[in-house]
């Protein structure tokens, strides 16, 4: 990997000796301060060329550079490494076995993505890694697939209860893969594919959609962005034939109508065929106290009077080369989508494995209505991704639109494609 120099981070005891020496001394210039409150810390940087210092100054005794400063003295706490790409640059020293306190990055100051080395497989130095700036934003990722041009497009954040999205697993366990906020969210997102094959345009779920009231924005940290991620690669709402939904969660299909000026819901994709199982539909239109809050009619009611949906009951070919399994588990008639082309497989998982912290079998969410199934599914699916080369679609991953899954001495992750 290429990595250079970002800069080197020193422990401080008292910021006003530390300053005598690194500023009135040596005469380096000294940026404003920057406040790090998960870290109970300020930051002084002072830039040396390339690179920069780093005071940390402890803002509280339970900070744990205070920790460090009354256990070790002042002195040098660590050092970062720059890389292109963090989550390939993490596939890499996982493969070699390479011990990591962050398995995936977390993010750092400045929306930089960070995660750092174990001391100890960095002779004794802890080592942080950091890619800036944080590319989930409208990030969109296209690949090949044989006949298929597959581009993974970004209706924005989606921030759920981190306890909610692992399930059984417990917090001192996910929390090494990702990070909570202070209301215990963890980052998501929510990426739609685009599936181009020639028979024209498929849109595979289609996020939230613009619908949402404020309230319900700022619960589920949403920022709607669909139409200008679309815009990005060139296309439109009108330019799907196809409109094909998992299941009808409001973060999976809400973008699926929209309200005129006037107030009327329409479909927001009016081109396009929306072919749904109905089994789906009939739970989605019958809720009940557990899944009430995740099926939202407007979402999905609308687009029957306005004449654009199909039913069909089973799995089957939706359009050549894409076909749908059920999964069952999350929602009772969830699907996974599968594509084909050329021998080679791509498959979105939708809500199976909604980010790569959970390739995992037993990670599985708290939402699912059947969790067993869910289990059942997935043990199955990801030894055959890993057997087969599968390229996974992850809906929901903040930072990774679709990787592989690896195994390599009993251990599981994810190499992302670009
Ligand atoms: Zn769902
Ligand atoms: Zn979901």
């Amino acid at each position: 990997m290429r990595a250079v120099l970002d800069h080197i981070g020193i422990a401080v005891g008292d910021l006003d000796k530390a300053l005598a020496f690194y500023r009135d001394a040596l005469g380096l210039h000294l940026e404003v301060p920057e406040e790090v409150p998960s870290q109970k810390v300020r930051a002084h940087f002072m830039p040396v060329g390339e690179s920069s210092l780093e005071l940390l100054e402890p803002t509280s005794p339970d900070s744990t550079i205070a920790k460090f400063v009354e256990k070790r003295g002042p002195g040098v706490h660590h050092l970062t490494l720059r890389v292109e790409d963090i989550h390939a640059a993490l596939a890499q020293l996982k493969a070699r076995g390479i011990r990591l306190i962050d398995e995936v990055p977390r993010p750092g100051a400045e929306n930089a993505l960070v995660a750092f080395i174990h001391p100890a497989a960095a002779h004794g130095v802890l080592v942080e890694l950091k890619q800036k700036p944080d590319p989930t934003v409208l990030s969109t990722t296209r690949v090949a697939l044989g006949g298929f041009s597959l581009t993974s497009v970004n209706d924005g954040p989606l921030k759920l209860d981190g306890g909610a999205m692992f399930g059984v697993v417990p917090r001192p366990l996910w929390s090494k893969r990702t990070h909570a906020d202070d209301r215990n969210r963890i980052p998501m997102a929510m990426r739609p594919l685009v599936v181009e094959g020639d028979w024209g345009r498929m849109l595979i779920d289609c996020g939230v959609g613009e619908k949402p009231d404020a309230k319900m924005r700022d619960i589920y940290g949403l920022a709607p962005q669909l139409d200008v991620s679309l815009a990005s690669v060139g296309l439109s709402a009108d330019a799907f034939d196809v409109v094909l939904a998992t299941h009808l969660h409001f973060d999976h299909f809400g973008g699926a109508t929209r309200r005129t000026a006037d107030g009327v819901l329409v479909p927001r994709f009016p081109k396009a065929e929306h072919p749904l199982r109905r089994a789906e539909w009939e739970d989605a239109t019958h809720p009940h106290e557990r899944n009430r809050a995740s099926y939202l009619q407007d979402d999905f009611v609308p687009l029957l009077g306005a004449g654009v949906v199909t039913f069909f009951e089973d799995d089957q070919e939706i359009r050549p080369g894409v076909r749908v399994v059920r999964t069952g588990g999350h929602t009772g008639q969830h699907q996974i989508v599968y594509i084909e082309s050329d021998g080679r497989t791509a498959v979105f998982t939708a809500d199976l494995i909604p980010t790569t912290a959970h390739i995992d079998d037993a990670w599985v969410m708290g939402y699912d209505l059947f969790p067993m199934e869910s289990l059942a599914f997935k043990k199955r699916f990801i030894r055959e991704a890993i057997d087969r080369e599968y390229l996974v679609f992850f809906e929901h991953d903040p930072y990774v639109a679709a990787g592989y899954i690896r195994e390599e001495h009993g251990r599981r992750f994810v190499e992302p494609v670009k």
